[in-house]
């Protein structure tokens, strides 16, 4: 596991803009601090890394929370049931950006009509996150 940093600190600034504007607001306030003379021991560093991804890792989820599927207001919408586990699948996990696996597959009754709520779990780190998708095929009778 290295500890190279990925938002350049300005010791490695080369006038591009950083990769990671994400990221980077999100450290932001971290940033100040991790000026040390020497390199930080690596248990420091990694714990300074860890801390960094836990809240990339939590923006991510919001964002995929807003993202189509993230919540029972927005489902995705899928022309057929056999297909609904297979777009749920189809997403990756937010922290470690693995394939899903489809813990459960539940019907739920919304404002809106019946939707699929799909319990996906990381096949990597194990992390859950639900997942809905309204099946059309009713749309097409
Ligand atoms: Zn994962």
């Amino acid at each position: 596991m290295g500890v190279r940093r990925t938002c350049a600190p300005s010791r490695f600034a080369t006038g591009s803009p950083p990769q990671c504007a994400l990221s980077c607001a999100l450290v932001a306030k971290t940033a100040k601090k991790a000026k040390p003379k020497r390199p930080p021991r690596a248990r420091t560093a990694s714990r300074e890394q860890a801390r960094r991804h836990d809240k990339l890792v939590e923006a991510r989820l919001k964002l995929a929370a807003l993202e189509p599927g993230g919540a029972e207001a927005h489902p995705v919408e899928v022309a057929s049931a056999s297909v609904v586990e297979a777009r749920g699948e189809a997403e990756r996990c937010p922290r470690c950006d693995e394939p899903l696996r489809t813990e459960e597959h539940a019907v739920v009754e919304t404002a809106r009509g019946l939707v699929r709520k799909l319990t996906l779990r990381c096949r990597s780190c194990g992390l859950e996150r639900a997942f809905y998708v309204r099946v059309a095929e009713k749309l097409l009778n």
